[in-house]
């Protein structure tokens, strides 16, 4: 994985040494067949679980079109998402929500999914994911406002510790308008909450 200046801190050989050891804490001799080829596969799963790192959030909200005068809301409603708590090195999934209003620029909907996933794919808290989600686009795009609303359950929470199954956290981030205004929330909150497909 890469440092904070792209250098290669720890290289991959030294990873899987390391969750080797790991697998020695657990079972001291771990050398049956099931274990033989568990450090790489590790590591080479944690390229596409961690693959947020490697993604430029600036060139990903680039390519905007002109929005042509719409002054809607713009929502991409139950994105699914997968990330992993930096406290337990633990799943969390769940659904996140993502509104906009665009004043001159609207940008392509599955950049929306991958802006999710750009978040997501890091040692993460959902809080963090929710706020850096509405602080991108309230960069990029510069809308009236932007929304971010995620419901997840936590894998730390479900296995262990408490041990609630069915919990689910929610949370939100709202900026400009959605912010400002009760009204626009109201609507954003219609919005996400009609089933009309
Ligand atoms: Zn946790």
């Amino acid at each position: 994985m890469p440092g904070t200046d792209g250098e290669m801190v720890v290289t991959k050989s030294e990873a899987m040494n390391a969750v080797q050891k790991l697998l020695e804490y657990l079972e001291g001799d771990a050398t049956r067949e099931g274990l033989m080829k568990t450090p790489e596969r590790v590591i080479d799963s944690w390229e596409e679980i961690f693959s947020g790192y490697s993604v430029d959030i600036g060139e990903l909200l680039d390519s905007t079109f002109n929005g042509e005068g719409y002054d809607g809301i713009v929502l991409l409603r139950d994105i699914e998402f997968h990330s992993t708590c930096e406290h337990h090195l633990q799943p969390f999934s769940g659904r996140a929500h993502i509104a906009y209003i665009p004043v001159e620029r609207i940008v392509g909907i599955s950049k929306l999914a991958r802006l999710v996933d750009a978040h997501a794919h890091r040692l993460q808290n959902q809080e963090r994911i929710t706020k850096s989600i509405a602080d991108d686009l309230e960069q990029y795009l510069k809308p009236l406002g932007s929304a971010v609303i995620m419901e997840a359950s936590h894998g730390c929470m479900r296995c262990r510790g408490v041990r609630k199954q069915n919990a689910v956290m929610t949370t939100s981030a709202m900026n400009g308008v959605f912010f400002e205004r009760a009204e626009a929330r109201q609507e954003l909150m219609q919005l996400i909450q009609s089933r009309p497909l």
